[in-house]
């Protein structure tokens, strides 16, 4: 598992390319251990499905291939102890190579297995998921969801919904040594910028989250030192509370507007919505047992900030949680893994489905 996790990391999967080539790479890994994987592909990006098991209920291992850019050297694995260092070696080519020996050691006695295991390895996590949500949009769904991200083996059960935005503020224009003969479009996006941040849906919370978080990621406006700025657009990034409703968020948003800066403009760029798997799902206090008895301590529930591929699945009902072993500085410059909980996240994965 570790030479397996090591191979795949020297494969630069940091581009569509290499991360087909990293995909293609678990397909042989798995054909020569007896597993027969589906390929499928989606705009040029690969992803596989492989299937074991009988019953009524089906368990779903989703793991990325994909990286995100990294130093040269990152793409030399080296162990220092307890840490394998490599870029994606904590995300999450060490989830995916775990889940791939577990799933190959379960497949070594499926006589005993009374529910479908599903293997979903995909190619593009990192960038937009459509690999992931493709295999959802084609029935690839399931009871339970464990997408194998880095979670120091304790449970990500919920996660935020994202709303981008961009705000289009009209101004007048006029020479910039008469500013009051104009509009200036700069100075009405701070005024806005501040309306924007007084608005309820920005005080929500829930057990996990204390409030959403709104990132002013870009601002366009302005050309030259005399011109007062007729237009400036805004960009923000909203990260929304499971619970929240996108259509609540947005029609706020534009009633502060009509409000307030009634020629102003509003374009959604995207939406997703957030992860809402319920800390009573009986397969999340299952796997919270499991994983507190290997580990011989309590197994945390936590909110990710950040969204992942779960997000496809518990959007068509699945409950769908990130979990995966320890490691550090994931997109960083010393991203590595924990080489024993990858060993217990194999365990706890084995564990899960056959006890
Ligand atoms: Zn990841």
């Amino acid at each position: 598992m570790i030479d397996l996790l090591k191979d795949l990391i020297r494969i630069k999967s940091d581009s569509i390319e290499g991360a087909n080539e990293a995909l293609l790479y678990c397909q042989s890994w798995l054909l020569t251990r007896g597993i027969a994987p589906k390929l499928y592909e989606h705009d040029s990006k690969l992803m596989l499905v492989a299937e074991i098991g009988d019953g009524d209920e089906c368990i779903i291992w989703n793991g990325h291939v994909d990286v995100v850019p990294g130093n040269p050297d990152q793409f030399t694995p080296f162990i220092d102890g307890d840490k394998l260092f490599g870029r994606g070696s904590a995300d999450m080519k060490a989830g995916v190579a775990a889940m791939m020996q577990a799933f190959y050691e379960l497949s070594l006695t499926t006589e005993n297995l009374t529910k479908k295991v599903q293997l979903h390895i995909v190619t593009d996590e990192e960038t937009v998921g459509d690999t992931s949500n493709y295999l959802v949009n084609k029935g690839f769904n399931g009871d339970f969801v464990i997408c194998g991200e880095p979670t120091q083996l304790h449970i990500g059960l919920q996660a935020k919904g994202i709303v981008q935005v961009d705000i289009k503020i009209k101004g007048k224009s006029s020479h910039g040594s008469r500013p009051w003969e104009g509009v200036n479009a700069i100075e009405r996006a701070f005024a806005f910028d501040n309306e924007m941040r007084k608005l309820s849906f920005m005080k929500a919370s829930n057990r996990f989250y204390d409030y959403p978080s709104l990132n002013l990621a870009k601002i366009h406006a302005g050309e030259r030192y005399n011109v007062v700025p007729d237009e400036c657009v805004l960009s923000y990034d909203i990260r929304f509370v499971p619970g929240q409703n996108i259509d609540d968020i947005l029609i706020e948003i534009q009633n502060m507007r009509k409000n307030h800066f009634p020629n102003c403009e509003i374009l959604v760029h995207s939406t997703a919505p957030a992860v809402t798997t319920d800390e009573n799902d009986k397969y999340v206090m299952k796997l919270q047992n499991v994983t507190s008895e290997m580990m011989k301590r309590p197994t945390n529930l936590f909110g990710q900030h950040g969204s992942a591929d779960t997000r496809f699945y518990s959007e068509k009902g699945a409950g769908a949680i990130e979990f995966g072993p320890c490691g550090a500085d994931w997109h960083g410059d010393m991203e590595y893994v924990s080489i024993s909980s990858m060993e217990q996240y194999k365990n706890i994965l084995v564990s899960f489905i056959v006890n």
